[in-house]
């Protein structure tokens, strides 16, 4: 009897390890498309230029070469672009001077001086498994793959690009059976001490909470608590498409209106769905997140990329997000 029971507790195992086995087993470049666009900026470049750039190449981040070192030093993100905007805004009056004239460096100088600031990057040859651990470990969203050899920025992975190359293998992967178990039973997301925004409340506001609680992205909630629409960093990114930074006392209502590039509605699951049925709503609809609701769209929760891979990957190999 035991020696039965041994073997089914090693069977469920290596069953719960099929996607570690899989993220370990193969490297950064295996899952590098074979065309993407990269865009790299000078640290002498101006910011708002720089801004302006990544929306002109319809691109979310770009490495950042300091020709001085002659070295990659950090990453350009929509994150930057708020916390510009959220520490220079006073009000629609005034014109944001640091934003206009400030070059990539001189931000970084300001904004970095009391953090770590090194570039965290890949090399090609590394597992997607370690790309996944520094994704998680450091909160980050881009992780620039760096050609060892010749130092050149091959490829920026996310954890987007990461789910999709295991989906296109899918048919070759063993299914693990917590798929089938719901998201309810796993406890995989955040269910407590959710950051939402009411649909009254300022852009500046919603600016002011990606800042202070470091969230990607915040449900919009209307007087009833219901989930409206979904608000995320990326959105951001219109205000330059359309050059409209200079005014954050808009309403959430009027910013959400204003996207020229959004998703209609709100990618949602609920708690009694399977795992499964997450991983292939938020494949298919390309987003970084679901919003978890209860059946009258109250917010219970955010099921993000970030938790996917950690159930699916690290958490078998025993490493948990608490103690990283
Ligand atoms: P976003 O969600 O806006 O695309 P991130 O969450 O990745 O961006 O970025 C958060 C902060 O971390 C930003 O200030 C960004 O410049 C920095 N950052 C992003 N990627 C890296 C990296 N690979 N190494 C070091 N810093 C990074
Ligand atoms: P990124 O690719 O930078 O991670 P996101 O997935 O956060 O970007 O956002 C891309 C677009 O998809 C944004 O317009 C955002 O509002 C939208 N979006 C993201 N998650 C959801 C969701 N759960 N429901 C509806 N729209 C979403
Ligand atoms: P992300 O930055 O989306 O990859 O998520 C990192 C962690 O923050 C995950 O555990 C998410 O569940 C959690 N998270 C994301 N958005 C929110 C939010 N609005 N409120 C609370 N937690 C969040």
């Amino acid at each position: 009897m035991f020696r039965r029971m041994r073997e089914e507790l090693m069977n469920s195992e290596a069953n719960a390890e099929i996607y570690m086995k899989f993220m370990k087993s193969h490297c950064c470049y295996d899952a590098i498309p074979t065309s993407c666009k990269l865009v790299i900026f000078d640290t002498t470049l101006q910011v708002k230029k720089a801004f302006f750039a990544l929306v002109a190449n319809g691109l979310r981040a770009a490495p950042l070469w300091d020709s001085k070192k002659q070295r990659f030093v950090g990453m350009l993100t929509i994150t930057d672009f708020i916390n510009i905007l959220h520490r220079y805004y006073r009000s629609p009056l005034v014109q944001m001077n640091e934003l206009e004239r400030h070059q990539i460096g001189t931000w970084r100088d300001v904004y970095l001086q009391y953090s770590d600031h090194c570039l965290h990057s890949i090399s090609p040859d590394a597992s997607l498994f370690d790309a996944i651990y520094l994704l998680l470990r450091y909160k980050i969203h881009r992780l620039p793959v760096i050609d060892p050899v010749s130092g050149n920025v091959l490829h920026i992975i996310t954890h987007k690009r990461i789910l999709k190359f295991l989906h296109i293998f899918q048919e070759t992967v063993p299914k693990p059976q917590f798929l089938q178990k719901t998201i309810q039973d796993l406890g995989v997301g955040t269910f407590r001490n959710i950051a939402t925004v009411q649909q009254t409340a300022s852009l500046y506001d919603a600016l002011s909470l990606f800042v202070e609680r470091r969230v990607s992205a915040l449900p919009v909630v209307n007087t009833k608590g219901k989930v409206v629409a979904l608000y995320s960093r990326f959105d951001v990114i219109n205000l330059a498409a359309r050059k409209t930074y200079n005014n954050l006392n808009i309403s959430m209502q009027e910013a959400i209106q204003q996207r020229c590039c959004f998703i209609e509605g709100v990618i949602k699951c609920l708690p009694d769905e399977t795992l499964g049925t997450a991983i292939d709503r938020i494949v298919k609809a390309e987003v970084h997140r679901l919003v978890l609701v209860d059946r009258e769209d109250i917010c219970l929760g955010i099921v993000s990329l970030s938790d996917l891979l950690q159930a699916m990957v690290l958490t078998p190999a025993d490493i948990s997000s608490k103690s990283m």
